[in-house]
């Protein structure tokens, strides 16, 4: 008899601050987004959902740091592309409470299952209406456990495309808005305007920025202002 050998398959898991994780996105030939799960209390919140096809290494990545998926109540999307929004299904299907909160723009769609901004047919799975608890807006304030998150619409590379702001760590969940090493997300997919990303990326260049976690590659620890800039000047140069 052959014995099979099952290897979890967890994704890695890094710690940014306290009760604050970086859940790494399986990058390569399915699209998949950085997640960020905070702790608030005895539950948790994840940032972003990652793709579908990844769905059971996220959650042993949640189990890996101890937790158990049932603890998970709310969902906070940066914005519905398919790689940030895919597992939403599968987190619904499992925490019949689970609120999924997103910018007021994308949510009505999300709502209807209207594909425009999803992109589902293109990336190979469409997502089935998905109740929206919460429609964000700017200037929300968003608190989960020690942290407090200012809402930032941020439009450009897709319409309600949001950022998430901690003042008080200095720390920026850019979602696709900006990414390091002085990139930024592409401006060509439905809804999208390169007007509109430089004017956004414009405004986080404000921010004072130490922590840049964003939704795809890696994330820098500090000098996240200086990351943000860099951005801007090759945004300023090209769109
Ligand atoms: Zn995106």
């Amino acid at each position: 008899m052959i014995m099979a050998l099952l290897i979890m398959a967890a994704k890695l898991v890094h710690k940014v601050l306290d009760g604050f994780y970086w859940i790494v996105a399986r990058e390569g030939m399915l699209p998949d987004s950085n997640i960020f799960l905070v702790k608030d209390g005895d539950h948790f919140v994840l940032f972003d959902a990652g793709i579908q096809h990844f769905f059971k290494d996220t959650v042993a990545a949640i189990e890996e740091l101890g937790l158990k998926l049932k603890q998970m109540d709310r969902l906070i999307l940066t914005h519905t592309h398919l790689d940030h929004s895919g597992s939403t299904p599968e987190f619904k299907g499992r925490l019949k409470d689970l609120e999924v909160w997103v910018s007021e723009e994308e949510g009505v769609l999300l709502e209807k299952g209207d594909d425009t901004i999803v992109l589902g047919s293109m990336l190979g799975q469409t997502l089935p209406p998905i109740p929206v608890a919460k429609k964000l807006h700017d200037g929300d304030v968003i608190k989960v456990g020690a942290y407090s998150f200012q809402v930032l619409l941020t439009p450009g590379h897709s319409a309600g495309s949001l950022c998430f702001f901690e003042p008080q760590h200095k720390l920026l969940i850019s979602g696709d808005v900006v990414f390091r090493h002085g990139s930024f997300g592409r401006v060509d997919f439905p809804t999208g305007s390169g007007m509109l990303l430089k004017r956004s990326i414009e405004r986080l260049a404000e921010l004072p920025v130490d922590m840049l976690l964003p939704g795809h590659m890696g994330i820098a620890m500090k000098d996240g202002q200086r990351e943000i800039s860099l951005s801007l000047q090759f945004a300023r140069q090209v769109l």
